[in-house]
């Protein structure tokens, strides 16, 4: 079968789903592969790497839709795109099926399957198609550098002829897959670096990648349970939040870098940096928001801008750092995509087998035979 990827038409975006690396890969699974001209340019692969690796280059969005039997793209489809499917083709994307009904329906009226990279179970046998993670970890490093790109000052402490600098104090608030990266980015600049989840469990992996757990006097028994929610966090109680709240306030005269990414499945992102919290931090302080897609953890982010407050605290709220760092989002991303067409070519002859009754394929599939396939049922094995 052929796959084709598109050129990414969300403004700004610069991530492409196919590399001349994965397209290798897909070959070898006896597959064909076809790239619309100019997909991979923002990441920094030319049409002329891909030809190298014997992609077909197409000409334009609707050629390719045609020749594709699988169609892998980043972003959801657009209407246009919808509307280019065609029945027994299976696109392959994040599609976020919870906020996205119509082009659900739609989607399903076309006869297309669609494969959604959101909805990949989080099992240890689906790592590696985990896009959600290989994203969020990027996310996570990528915040962290945009923080000392806006922060005037040092990661690390040093002694110089000219003066002693302080280390810079890193807050990190949430710690998921992007939590942790930036954990670990910071610590290895050099920075001091504190971490806060409302799961308690992270802890040791906090302590263990450098930085200090910051804990809640708390009654071990109002903890929320992470184990009854499958890992995600279930919202806090409004006491715990209180606790929460009141001991950022403390420490946020002292923080100098804040990067919050605390999220609850299917609900807006809990605010948890208010806006005395930003007014009591030094100047020059900064707050990235990897939550401000969903409102935000901090009071203040307004979503895609930077803003900088009248104490001199600068507030950024970009919701596309995997894109700018398209090379490596792509690279992971076209990986991911690689392992699922792995899963979905069973015999590696060229011929897809949609396997419902895997786990993995069954979670990931979103439409299927003229059918809405979301949500899935729970998943057999943990
Ligand atoms: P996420 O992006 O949904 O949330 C980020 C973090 O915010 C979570 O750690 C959450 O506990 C935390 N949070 C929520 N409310 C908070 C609050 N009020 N204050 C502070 N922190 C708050 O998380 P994610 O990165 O997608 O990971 C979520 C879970 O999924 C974790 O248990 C992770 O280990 C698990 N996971 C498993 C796999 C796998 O097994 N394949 C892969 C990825 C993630």
């Amino acid at each position: 079968l052929k796959i084709g990827t598109p050129k990414e038409i969300h403004e700004g975006e610069r991530r492409v789903a196919m590399t001349p690396d994965s397209a290798t890969a897909l070959q070898k699974l006896g597959h064909e592969c076809a790239i619309e001209t100019g997909a991979g340019h923002e990441a920094g692969f030319s049409d002329a790497a891909y030809e190298a690796a014997g992609v077909e280059v197409v000409k334009t969005a609707a050629a390719l839709f045609k020749v594709a039997d699988v169609v892998a793209k980043v972003r959801p489809p657009t209407e246009t795109e919808v509307k280019r499917l065609r029945k027994g083709q299976t696109l392959i994307s994040f599609f976020y099926p919870g906020s996205n009904d119509e082009l659900l329906a739609q989607a399903a009226d076309k006869g297309a399957t669609v494969v959604a990279m959101d909805m990949v179970p989080r099992i240890s046998r689906a790592q590696k198609m985990d896009a959600l993670s290989s994203m969020a970890n990027i996310a996570g490093y990528r915040a962290v550098i945009e923080a000392g790109n806006n922060f005037g000052r040092f990661f690390t402490g040093q002694v110089t002829a000219a003066g002693k600098v302080p280390p810079a104090k890193v807050l990190v608030v949430g710690a998921g897959v992007a939590g942790l990266a930036a954990i670990g980015t910071a610590t290895s600049l050099g920075a001091i670096t504190y971490a806060f989840d409302v799961r308690p469990e992270v802890a040791e992996q906090i302590e263990s990648m450098g930085a200090e757990f910051v804990f809640l006097e708390f009654d071990d028994s109002e903890l929320p349970d992470g184990a009854a929610t499958g890992g995600y966090a279930p919202p806090s109680s409004p006491e715990f939040q209180a606790k929460q709240l009141e001991k950022f306030r403390e420490i946020a005269p002292d923080i100098d870098i804040v990067i919050t990414t605390a999220l609850i499945p299917n609900r807006p992102a809990p605010v948890l940096w208010t806006r005395d919290m930003v007014e009591a931090m030094k100047p020059g302080s900064v707050i990235i928001d990897l939550a401000a897609e969903r409102g935000g953890n901090c009071e203040l982010t307004v979503m895609d801008e930077k803003v900088v407050t009248d104490n001199g605290v600068t507030i950024i709220g970009y919701t596309d750092f995997p894109s700018r760092m398209a090379a490596q989002s792509s690279t992971l991303y076209a990986t991911n995509i690689r392992h699922m067409m792995t899963d979905l070519t069973p015999q590696k002859d060229g011929v897809i087998y949609h396997n419902m009754e895997d786990d993995v394929i069954r979670g990931a599939t979103v439409t299927h035979d003229k059918e809405v396939t979301f949500p899935p049922p729970p998943p057999k094995i943990q």
